[in-house]
C-alpha cells in the first residue's frame, strides 16, 4: 500500500520570517498517515528546517545541479542540500523546462544526481495545452519518463516520486478533472510497469495543477493518484493542511 504524499512547492515566495511562520503552522498540525514535504527556495532552507524540527514534516528543495561541485555558477548540489536537512528535491518542474530551458536529458541527469546523493526526486512530467489538444499527452509523458530510463536504467524509479503536472493546469485555476488525471496516472504506472513492475507498484504518483482544498478529495479518491504537488494553495497553511487532510482521508476510503 502506497502512503499518501503531499508536497508544497513555495516557488519564489516569502521572506525569512514569513516562511518560518508558514512552516511552523504546517508543522504544528500535519495530517496523520501522510508524507508531507515543503519546498522553500534554497536560501530559506535553514529557517524552514528549524521551524519544522521535531515534527513529521520533511524538507525539500526546488531543484539541484547535475554535478556535485565545480564551475556551475548559480547552482546548488544535492549533497549541499542534504547538509541542510533536505530529503527531497523537485526536478523537471515545467517552469524549469519552459522558462530555463532544461531539456528532458538535463532533467534526467539532475534526477540521477539527486538519487546518488541519497535524496528522493519529485520528478515532474506533463503536457502543454497544445500537446493535450493534439492528443499527445501519453507520448509526452512517455518521452519524459524515457529520459530517466536512458540515464538511470533499472534504477530510474528508485527514490522517486513522480508528479504528473499538466502545464495548462499549473497556476491557472484550471484543474484536470479527476477522470482526466486518473487516466494519465494509470498510463504512467502502466508504462513504468513495462520497465519494472515492482517500481510501478511502489512509486507514488502525485497530481499537480491548481489543486485546492475544494477539489483535492475528488482527485485523491482515484486509485492511481497518491497525493499532490501543490503550488499556490501551499502558501496558506489552512488550505495546505486541508489538502493534507484530504490525502489522509483518501487512505481510509
Ligand atoms: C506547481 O507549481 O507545481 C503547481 C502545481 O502550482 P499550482 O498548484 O499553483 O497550480
Amino acid at each position: 500500500m502506497r502512503s499518501p504524499f503531499v508536497a508544497g512547492n513555495w516557488k519564489l515566495n516569502g521572506s525569512r520570517s514569513s516562511v518560518s511562520s508558514l512552516a511552523s503552522e504546517i508543522a504544528s498540525a500535519p495530517a496523520s498517515n501522510v508524507e508531507v514535504v515543503i519546498c522553500p527556495v534554497s536560501l530559506h532552507l535553514s529557517e524552514v528546517a528549524q521551524a519544522i524540527a521535531g515534527s513529521s514534516v520533511k524538507l525539500g528543495a526546488q531543484n539541484a545541479c547535475a554535478a556535485e561541485a565545480g564551475a556551475y555558477t548559480g547552482e546548488v548540489s544535492s549533497t549541499m542540500l542534504a547538509e541542510y536537512g533536505c530529503e527531497f528535491v523537485i526536478v523537471g518542474h515545467s517552469e524549469r523546462r519552459t522558462l530555463f530551458g532544461e531539456t528532458d536529458s538535463q532533467c534526467a541527469e539532475r534526477h540521477a544526481a539527486v538519487q546518488r546523493a541519497g535524496l528522493t526526486s519529485i520528478f515532474c512530467i506533463g503536457e502543454s495545452l497544445q500537446e493535450r489538444e493534439s492528443d499527445q499527452t501519453f507520448s509526452v509523458v512517455e518521452r519524459q519518463l524515457n529520459a530517466l530510463i536512458d540515464v538511470s536504467g533499472d534504477q530510474a524509479f528508485e527514490n522517486t516520486v513522480v508528479a504528473y503536472e499538466p502545464v495548462w493546469a499549473i497556476g491557472t485555476g484550471k484543474t484536470a478533472s479527476p477522470e482526466q488525471a486518473q487516466a494519465v496516472h494509470a498510463h504512467i504506472r502502466q508504462y513504468i510497469a513495462g520497465h519494472n513492475a515492482d517500481a510501478a507498484d511502489a512509486v507514488q504518483i502525485l497530481y499537480g495543477g491548481s489543486v485546492n482544498a475544494g477539489n483535492a478529495a475528488d482527485l485523491f479518491a482515484n486509485a492511481d493518484i497518491d497525493g499532490g504537488l501543490i503550488g499556490g494553495a501551499a502558501l496558506k497553511s489552512k488550505d495546505f493542511l486541508a489538502i493534507c487532510d484530504a490525502a489522509s482521508r483518501s487512505q481510509d476510503s
